[in-house]
């Protein structure tokens, strides 16, 4: 959508976006009504490199008679519903170029073209741009068991969850696996019997949100991370992991003290256990429920713990979409079968004159920015340019920086 933002007004190409959904919807199987963005609404499709585009998150405010109510709340964070609304009426805005109940079934290469198969109908296209979002991560114990009382927690199976009398385990320390708890001991899905969460975290380790950190979200940190050895990259964004996955930390200290408040007044929480440094290894059938086979990760131990609802927070990952196998043999893949995406988001391939642009599933080659909606007008602001052969976005080669990896600033 934000690519979609930034080409509409300039009306050189001629663009098609395609989405599998019935109408926009973002992440909704995970809208929960206490979760914050963990961006600022300013890093929005487009004001980063285009404030002036009609479909900023301040023009929306306006539009719809919020503005100065919204500076009232005080608030820099929004929430995910919010962020949600925006983008729902930046569709209304794109409604010419955006095609909802769309799935793309296939993508082949015909006579010089991408030929994009849907259901009922088929589109040929000199470039593709791919942003078909990273798929839910299923650790394999947990893969044979996936159905109803199994799940990952961005599955639909969360919308019509009843937790009445259950016995209920959620895996996963992260911001997503937290939400899902705390709202279980909201009882948004019924009062369970108990909860436990497990994560093989030391603890719930905060966001890391330090202006130093936060240069890693700028496309000058993006240039030079990009330029460093795959080693070197894979360490950084091993180290750097709590700059994108760590826990909001306004969320965890209101989350505690709803904890103090429950533990020592309230009393109303159904019993409930967070268990850090915890693996889960396995789930085995016992007796109409599920046994979590897990390792305590300080001793070492085996603990079993019978549940009848497993909810897995266990994060995501990216790999080629199945719409796009039939060009595999045409795609180029790194020594651990990843996806070798160029600087400007051009996956590498054998072909001369097309491209296929990649959104999105760069984490290895791009750093943690990647996947998250930072940097996500910044990326397309590079796409569009390449597109046109020009510099239409004139800001996307910033090249300040207060982190100087290769003395490229001049003193
Ligand atoms: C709950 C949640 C909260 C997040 N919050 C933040 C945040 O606060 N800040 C941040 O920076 N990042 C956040 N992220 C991470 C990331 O920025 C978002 O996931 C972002 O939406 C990724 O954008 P995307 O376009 O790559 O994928 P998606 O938003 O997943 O969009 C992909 C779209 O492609 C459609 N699609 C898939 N296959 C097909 C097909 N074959 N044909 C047609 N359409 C198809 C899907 O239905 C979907 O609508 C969050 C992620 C999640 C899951």
């Amino acid at each position: 959508m934000s690519l979609a933002a930034l080409l509409k007004p300039l009306e050189q190409k001629k663009i098609k976006f395609f989405d599998d959904k019935k109408k926009f919807n973002w992440h909704p199987e995970l809208m929960l009504d206490d979760a914050p963005m963990q961006t600022s609404y300013l890093k929005d499709l487009v004001t980063p490199v285009q404030p002036t585009n009609p479909l900023t998150y301040i023009n929306y405010l306006v539009e719809k008679g919020q503005f100065y109510h919204f500076l009232n709340t005080g608030r820099d964070v929004i929430t995910r519903y919010e962020f949600n609304d925006y983008l729902r009426w930046c569709t209304h805005n794109l409604s010419d170029v955006l095609n909802f109940d769309s799935k793309i079934k296939e993508i082949r290469f015909e006579k010089s073209k991408f030929k994009i198969i849907k259901e009922n109908e088929t589109f040929f296209s000199k470039n593709i741009c791919v942003a078909s979002g990273p798929k839910p991560f299923v650790p394999d114990c947990a893969k044979k068991k996936i159905g109803n009382d199994v799940f990952h927690a961005k599955s639909k199976v969360l919308q019509n969850l009843s937790l009445t009398g259950k016995k209920v385990l959620v895996v996963g320390g992260g911001q997503t696996g937290l939400e899902v708890f705390r709202n279980i001991l909201h009882e948004k899905w019924g009062r369970s019997e108990h909860a436990t969460l497990i994560t093989g975290r030391k603890n719930f380790l905060p966001l890391d949100e330090a202006p130093f950190t936060n240069e890693i979200f700028t496309p000058k940190f993006v240039s030079q991370f990009y330029h460093l050895d795959q080693n070197t990259k894979d360490d950084f964004t091993e180290n750097l992991l709590l700059a994108s996955d760590g826990n909001t930390p306004s969320y965890l200290a209101e989350f505690y003290n709803e904890l103090y408040l429950d533990k020592f007044y309230k009393k109303q929480f159904s019993p409930y256990r967070i268990s850090p440094m915890r693996w889960l290894e396995d789930i085995e059938d016992r007796q109409n429920s599920q046994c979590a086979i897990i390792r305590n990760k300080l001793n070492q131990q085996i603990e079993e713990l019978q549940v009848d609802i497993i909810i897995l927070a266990t994060g995501f990952t990216s790999a080629l979409p199945s719409y796009l196998e039939p060009l595999r043999s045409l795609i180029s893949f790194d020594g651990q079968g990843r996806l070798n995406i160029c600087h400007d988001y051009k996956l590498k391939t054998s072909l001369e004159k097309n491209h296929i642009y990649m959104m999105n599933y760069s984490r290895h080659g791009h750093g943690v920015a990647d996947p998250q909606t930072s940097l996500m007008s910044w990326r397309s602001a590079v796409i569009a340019n390449d597109l046109c052969g020009k510099e239409i976005f004139k800001n996307v080669n910033n090249k300040s920086s207060f982190l100087d990896y290769f003395n490229e600033e001049n003193l």
